[in-house]
């Protein structure tokens, strides 16, 4: 608490009268640690890649150019981290974005079944890369969300996505939906793998901001930590929120629970 006190004359009083105020400043201490940390975490997710870029240029330019065995896998590392430098980027630049509300939303009646199946659509050669069985549990075909249909398959993409990159080769990923709520008023949408799962005390963070369980392997899978404070931000700007169980070794279940249309 912040504390300060005023001397101040109260008209018609012989004596001055005192006010003493008391500001909570807790809250904005936090904020100002969390806008701190996003810099700092920013300045250090942007050096990496650019250190790394930079360094492969420097030893193909004293002389690893000239070295046909090496200089295509140098080439190689510095277009892997330009890419990497790009996804940080872009995915900076939407988390701001929704943010600051600044992306328009376009709020219609969305077809679960619909979207659903066309973001699997996306992601089968993913999955068939690491001989993922990826799939739909068919559920309500009729059941629809108020949503921003590019949003919501954003939504989807980024868990779809992690499900494929944290799961093992040969494991399963399953895309289903229901009806919830008393008055079956909200339609959850669950994400299911058989992956390497989340260890309890972490899963509490994995909402934030730059936040990995494991930060290599994270890396090495083309991540940039924004992933699911994305989706976290568009689901509540959509009046609905995510929510996640997971098991270590045995795979995660992401959830996202929307408002029926
Ligand atoms: P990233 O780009 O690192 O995947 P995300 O914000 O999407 O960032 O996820 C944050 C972290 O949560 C990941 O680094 C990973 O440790 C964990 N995570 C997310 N999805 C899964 C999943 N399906 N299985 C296991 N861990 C996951």
């Amino acid at each position: 608490f912040a504390l300060s006190v005023q001397v101040t004359p109260l008209p018609g009083e012989p004596c001055p009268g005192v006010v003493t105020v008391l500001h909570d400043v807790t809250e904005l201490r936090r904020l100002e640690t969390i806008r701190q940390d996003f810099l700092a975490n920013v300045s250090h997710e942007l050096k990496t890649p650019l250190s790394s870029i930079k360094a492969y240029t420097e030893t193909l330019l004293n002389g690893a150019i000239d070295d046909t065995e090496n200089r295509g896998r140098f080439l190689q590392r510095i277009e892997e981290q330009a890419d990497r430098l790009n996804n940080l980027i872009q995915d900076m630049l939407s988390l701001a974005r929704i943010e600051s509300a600044q992306q328009a939303l376009h709020f219609t009646a969305v077809g679960v079944a619909q979207i659903v199946a066309a973001c699997l659509e996306d992601y089968t050669p993913q999955a068939q890369s690491k001989q993922i069985d990826l799939a739909i549990v068919p559920g309500d075909a009729s059941l629809a969300v108020k949503a921003d249909p590019e949003g919501l398959r954003v939504i989807l993409n980024n868990l779809i996505d992690n499900a494929i990159k944290y799961t093992p080769e040969g494991g399963r990923v399953r895309v289903s939906w229901r009806g919830e709520g008393e008055a079956g008023e909200m339609v959850a949408i669950e994400v299911e793998d058989t992956g390497i799962g989340i260890p309890k005390s972490k899963l509490p963070r994995v909402f934030e901001r730059f936040y990995r369980v494991d930060r290599a392997r994270s890396r090495e899978m083309g991540g940039t930590g924004l992933g699911l404070s994305i989706v976290k931000h568009l689901t509540q700007s959509f009046g609905g929120r995510v929510s996640v169980r997971s098991e270590s070794q045995t795979g995660s279940t992401f959830s996202v629970h929307l408002q029926r249309a």
